[in-house]
């Protein structure tokens, strides 16, 4: 099929298929793309109005015995700079995001297996003690799987137990690429196999939770096994309906070990803009304005996206590969509304919850993203000593905490 037959055929509301998604992709003139996005956005969401959630991405731990090769943000086990924050430590943070009117935690964090499925259980049920009504976004599909795996349940019962304890919705985290050969070669296959991300989604979908989608592209995996990715969400997504959105962002190379060159904004906005063009059965797609900045995070909204992502108070993983964009709520509206869309705040399940928090009430403004720790602050929490560690280095260190 030519492009031109190709565009008409999403213009009719025709669904691709994987050979004509790509032709698109490999031949298609950009502005042809982001006009093809934009009608399928219009369609799908007519009124003009962009939103964006207020909630903060804690990262617990940076401890991980995944070792992806793409990553700059774990420490392996035993490492100086590894840490796991204290239950005191993530009450705090959601102290400051209530303050400026957010409702949720982001919750992701490394393989630690020093930390057992009872930390989680006992983490979750305290914050929802405190908060009944804050919501935990928490826990990608291969930290469930490793959940699983460390205490030999099945992931639909560490799922269940997760539930009881706290758990609202999960990340969609750790998709990469959904293609085990390109999995491979990033040294993530062990964390999860395309399959096993898959199942581990269907499970969290069946047990009433929704999650978002994600994909990380830009590595080494090739224009195919974009589309091959693409199509497998969309699949599970006709089998489950679970997902609320989906987010795509480039590799970041910078102080990782498999390094590299980034990915162009261009590249940015035409993987978007085939996004919204392959998940037609998704609602929302996200600007990744945290990889690509805010200018090229408004220039999503021509190209696809309706929603401007999370006003990020804290973010550890892109900034370890040193990109550091922030954008508060005041200057994710401005953006919005600039690009001639009207701003409201959203949940996680995209509910409209209303119109801009700091227009309702005075905010500080912020020109940083908070971290997870002071650098260098490796002290371990208190409670910690009550959970059995796993790792040779992990049982040491609280022997020596006991004796103390
Ligand atoms: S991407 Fe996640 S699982 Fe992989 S090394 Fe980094 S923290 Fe660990």
């Amino acid at each position: 099929m030519s492009v031109d037959s190709i565009a008409e055929k999403v213009l009719s509301g025709g669904r691709l298929n994987d050979e004509e998604a790509l032709e698109l992709y490999a031949d298609a003139p950009t502005s042809l793309l982001g006009r093809l996005a934009d009608t399928v956005r219009v369609r799908k969401h007519p009124t003009g109005l962009v939103t964006y959630i207020i909630d903060r991405n804690v990262n617990y731990t940076n401890v991980c015995v995944a070792r992806c090769s793409f990553c700059a943000f774990y420490r392996p086990v035993g490492a100086d700079e590894g840490y796991v924050l204290g239950f005191d430590e993530i009450f705090q943070k959601i102290e400051e995001t209530l303050a400026v009117g957010g409702g949720q935690l982001l919750l992701q964090g490394g393989h630690n297996p020093d930390l057992p499925l009872e930390w989680y259980e006992d983490l979750f049920a305290a914050i929802k003690a405190r908060h009944p009504k804050f919501r935990l976004h928490a826990l990608s599909p291969p930290e469930l799987l490793h959940l699983s795996r460390l205490s030999q349940r099945p992931v639909s019962d560490v799922v269940e137990r997760l539930v009881q304890a706290g758990l609202d919705s999960v990340p969609g985290g750790g998709a990469e690429i959904l293609v085990d050969r390109v999995r491979r070669l990033l040294h993530c296959d062990t964390k999860a196999t395309a399959d096993e991300w898959l199942s581990v989604m269907r499970a969290v979908h069946r047990a009433g939770l929704r999650s978002t989608a994600t994909m990380m592209y830009g590595s080494v995996e090739h224009l195919e096994e974009r589309v091959e990715h693409l199509c497998r969400l969309r699949e599970l997504q006709d089998e489950t309906g679970g997902f609320t959105a989906f987010i795509t962002w480039s590799y970041q190379p910078p102080n990782t070990e498999l390094g590299g060159p980034e990915a162009t904004g261009i590249d940015y906005l035409r993987t978007l803009a085939l996004s919204r063009l392959v998940l037609d059965n998704f609602d929302n797609l996200q600007a990744s304005w945290v990889t690509q900045g805010g200018k090229v995070g408004q220039l999503s909204l021509a190209f696809g996206a309706n929603d401007m992502g999370s006003v990020m108070i804290e973010e550890n993983v892109v900034r370890a590969a040193g990109a550091e964009y922030c954008m508060d709520e005041a200057e994710i509206v401005r953006n919005i509304e600039d690009a001639g869309f009207v701003a409201k705040r959203r949940n996680m399940e995209y509910d409209v919850l209303g119109d801009p928090f700091f227009r309702e009430q005075p905010v500080p403004r912020r020109t940083e993203l908070a971290v997870a720790r002071k650098g260098g602050d490796t002290a371990l929490p208190a409670e910690l000593v009550r959970y059995p560690a796993r790792s040779g280095a992990g049982k040491k260190r609280r022997r020596v905490t006991n004796e103390a």
